[in-house]
């Protein structure tokens, strides 16, 4: 998640298990902690709010939400109703860095 309330560009993992939160450094893969290799889809356009950041290094992606765009974004609700980007990145090689137990058989 990118953005928290005033805050602007910090960024908070989030654990779909225990909804823990922490704060990680930006344009840093949370897999493999890389930075060389990061890129970013989306089944919008550029502008969307729920991307697929993804790490060449380790072959892994993670969904990002940007709250600083779009404040009503939660983590774990948003992760589940942006299922359509979960499907685009099924197609591809990359595997999901991250596991939500409500994303269980897709
Ligand atoms: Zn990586």
């Amino acid at each position: 998640m990118i953005g928290v309330g005033d805050l602007d560009g910090v960024r908070y993992a989030d654990c779909a298990c225990c909804q823990t939160q922490w704060n990680e450094v930006r344009l840093t893969c949370l897999c493999c902690g890389q930075t060389g290799q990061i890129s970013y889809r989306s089944v919008e356009t550029d502008q969307a709010t729920v991307r697929a950041e993804v790490c060449g290094d380790c072959d892994s992606w993670v969904k990002v939400l940007y709250q600083n765009k779009n404040p009503s974004l939660e983590p774990i609700a948003d992760d589940v109703a942006s299922l359509g980007l979960d499907l685009l990145m099924k197609d591809t090689p990359l595997r999901r860095g991250g596991f939500n137990p409500f994303l269980a058989g897709y």
